[in-house]
């Protein structure tokens, strides 16, 4: 087996292109989480990213499965996260959006969905606006957010051009399945106490279990591969909602959903 190193000169190193011109519960969980995100979106014009097939997907992550042995720390990981080709995000994002912060086993890690415009930039998880809509939620859930474990499910920003903005755009279930590859290999390597996926795209990545979000978010249940998690809403909903009232109590119900987290992390490493 190949070491990152090797696997980095195996790879294409070219730096992808930047984008030319870049450089109310239950029914409200719904309208943020999904549905709504298409309207506020719209029918944007601009360029899209192509739909993987799913045997280049399958082809693209056995060559890192069999060439890429698990990187000994988070360090290593992202390391050779710049040189991931496996599915076509890559083409149109900055650069890869590995995770950050504390790495031995910490009470909590926390996985959203994706890269944001900001985060693309500059090349860390949650300094964007839901960067900033998490750090007040997790202020008022008593969690310092340097204690914990921030990354996402996809590691490359997908979007689409409206004008020179960049929109977020949803990753589809061939590019979160292969990517969880690495999301994984960072659970592994962190050893979190428990694992909080932030919105539908997380909790698909991370867990089997099937249902809404509303259905599971305030259970603790296992990861496919045996952890402990849990799961609420990705705080990029929240800004998107129309609605002050609405926003205001999603916030709080985020608010409420991370300090379980913490309370039931507590008690897993008691
Ligand atoms: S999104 Fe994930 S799998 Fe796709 S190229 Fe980026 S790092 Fe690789």
């Amino acid at each position: 087996m190949l070491g990152p190193g090797a696997f980095l000169q195996m790879m294409d190193q070219s730096q992808p292109a930047i984008a030319k011109k870049s450089s109310a519960q239950g029914k409200v969980e719904e309208k943020v989480e999904g549905k709504a995100e298409g309207k506020a979106l719209g029918k944007a014009p601009g360029k899209t990213q192509g739909k993987p097939r799913p045997e280049d997907l399958e082809n693209r992550l056995e060559a890192i499965a069999k060439h890429l042995k698990p990187p000994a720390s988070v360090k290593d990981l992202n390391a050779a996260l710049v040189a991931c080709r496996a599915c076509p995000l890559w083409r149109h994002a900055i650069q890869a959006v590995g995770g950050e912060g504390r790495t031995d086993a910490p009470l909590l890690a926390l996985v959203g969905e994706q890269p944001g415009d900001q985060e693309d930039r500059a090349g860390k998880p949650f300094v964007g606006r839901a960067g900033k809509m998490l750090d007040r939620a997790l202020e008022a859930a008593g969690i310092d957010r340097s204690e914990v474990f921030l990354t996402n499910a996809v590691k490359h920003f997908k979007h689409e051009l409206q004008g020179n903005r960049r929109l977020h755009k949803r990753p589809d279930r061939g590019e979160v399945e292969i990517c969880r590859w690495w999301v994984k290999n960072e659970l592994d390597l962190v050893q979190a106490k428990l694992v909080v996926a932030l919105g539908v795209t997380a909790l698909q990545s991370l867990s089997l279990r099937k249902g809404s979000l509303s259905a599971v978010r305030k259970e603790t249940f296992k990861t496919r591969e045996g952890r402990m998690m849990r799961a609420t809403i990705n705080p990029s909903a929240l800004s998107r909602l129309p609605d002050e009232a609405d926003r205001q109590a999603e916030f709080a119900r985020l608010v409420a959903d991370l300090k379980a987290a913490k309370k039931v992390a507590l008690a897993l490493a008691a």
